[in-house]
């Protein structure tokens, strides 16, 4: 069993984590990513990525349906679902693949296993049961994400009521699809799955789909996406499934009154959990607030040396939130970083991408005062002390840096 002795070692190879990393290393700090399954975290392998190629085919099939629009006949137009899911998945082992270099050519070591926090400045990493590295530094940064949220009554089986990882890979095509919420990634499966030619009915808790999108954008999405042939419930709730040998049975409340609709598969899409579990927390100062980790605005949590970083600190649930809290890493004469956090600098947009006409961009203003790129990135103002210890980051803002494009988060 390796024991290793990093200047950071970063927790989760997602777009907060790898991109974290490599910063350091360019920093000139000897860095470290612990990751269990694969390189670039869900936005590289379920999230962002696979679905815009699964968008990018449904809206060519789309397209082939709608020929004569352009001037154009084809006859006998079909799909291979097949192809078109292991196209996605190609496209997302490629990124991966991609980020495993990057972090090889910054000289970052990657370990393979679940870590966990077991001690001051200490995580303990295993594969399989079985213990594969202590890993020490004095700075040690969570970035283990978040997944799907299940709700009572409508938990995922991987069957017949999916989320989005099982709705990233199909094996076969549901004529009928409900789709439970209707934020981006609820409205990106309904938008797939309606231009492959699902019957697809979305069902939102809210008084209008994409909530977070400004009310005009969603109202337009709304009709653009029933013109296309989307049935859209709003102000309702699903109370409950009933589950049958290759179908499920969806009892909606809306205004009262109680409906219910027979669909062949249900995508669960119901919000974002952080990973708060496994990973050592019990036991340590650090703060959960329902399933985020509290940080400050240096990313700190409450224990010393221990940063948090993207999904796992809550909304916006953004890869470019992520990858800019850690576009900050910077070192300090003593060796200590510091981290900005997302929510005490920056403005982030965000786009929902469907195949609707409508693209709804929103910004999300999290700090009118500093809502501006200066303080993104900064650059190390010394290399590295030898010498250095685990002494607190500055208590004052970092001072402002030369701003340097964060190619690796390309
Ligand atoms: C369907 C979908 C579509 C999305 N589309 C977009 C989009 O278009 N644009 C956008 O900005 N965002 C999108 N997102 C959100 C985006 O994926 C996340 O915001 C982003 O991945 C967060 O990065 P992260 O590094 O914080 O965490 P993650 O990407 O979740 O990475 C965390 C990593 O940590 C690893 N890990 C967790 N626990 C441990 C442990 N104990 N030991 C070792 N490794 C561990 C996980 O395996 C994972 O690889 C989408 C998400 C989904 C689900």
């Amino acid at each position: 069993m390796a024991d290793q002795n990093f200047d950071v070692v970063v927790l989760g190879g997602g777009p907060g984590g790898y991109v974290a990393a490599i910063r350091a290393a360019q920093l000139g700090m000897k860095a470290c990513v612990v990751e269990r399954e694969n390189l670039g975290g869900i936005c590289l392998n379920w999230g962002c990525i696979p679905t815009k190629a699964l968008l990018r085919s449904s809206e060519i099939n789309h397209l082939l349906h709608n020929l004569k629009d352009y001037g154009f006949a084809a006859d006998n137009i079909r799909f291979d679902l097949a192809a078109v899911v292991k196209r996605s998945r190609g496209v997302a082992r490629q990124l991966s693949s991609g980020v495993a270099h990057l972090l090889k050519k910054n000289k970052v070591t990657v370990i393979d296993g679940h870590g966990r926090l077991a001690g001051p400045n200490t995580l303990a990493v295993e594969k399989d049961g079985k213990p594969v590295a202590t890993l020490t530094s004095p700075n040690i940064i969570l970035a283990t994400g978040a997944r799907a949220r299940t709700l009572p009554g409508i938990e995922v089986d991987g069957k017949l009521v999916w989320s989005y990882r099982e709705a990233m890979v199909p094996t076969a095509m549901p004529k009928s699809l409900l789709v439970i919420g209707s934020g981006a990634i609820g409205i990106e499966f309904a938008s797939f799955y309606l231009n492959m030619g699902a019957a697809v009915t979305v069902v939102e808790v809210m008084d209008r789909v994409l909530p977070v999108e400004d009310a005009e954008i969603s109202a337009f999405a709304r009709k653009s996406f029933e013109k296309q042939g989307m049935k859209i419930l709003t102000s309702a709730s699903v109370k409950g499934l009933t589950k049958h040998a290759d179908s499920v049975t969806a009892t909606i409340e809306i205004a009262g009154k109680s409906q219910e609709i027979t669909v062949d598969r249900v995508i669960s899409a119901v919000g974002i959990v952080g990973n708060v579990e496994g990973i050592g927390l019990e036991g340590t100062k650090i703060k959960v607030d329902r399933t985020h980790v509290v940080i400050d605005e240096y990313c700190r949590t409450g224990e010393p040396g221990i940063y948090a970083i993207g999904d796992l600190c809550g909304a916006p649930w953004l890869a470019h939130k992520a990858s800019r809290t850690t576009g900050v890493t910077i070192n300090t004469p003593t060796g200590a970083i510091t981290l900005l956090s997302a929510a005490g600098s920056a403005t982030y947009q965000s786009m929902t991408v469907t195949n609707s006409a409508v693209a709804a961009t929103d910004v999300i203003v999290l700090n009118q005062k500093s809502g501006t790129d200066k303080y993104i990135l900064l650059v190390p103002q010394s290399p590295p002390d030898p010498s250095r210890s685990p002494t607190p980051p500055p208590e004052a803002p970092p001072q402002e840096g030369r701003w340097v494009s964060p190619s690796v988060c390309r």
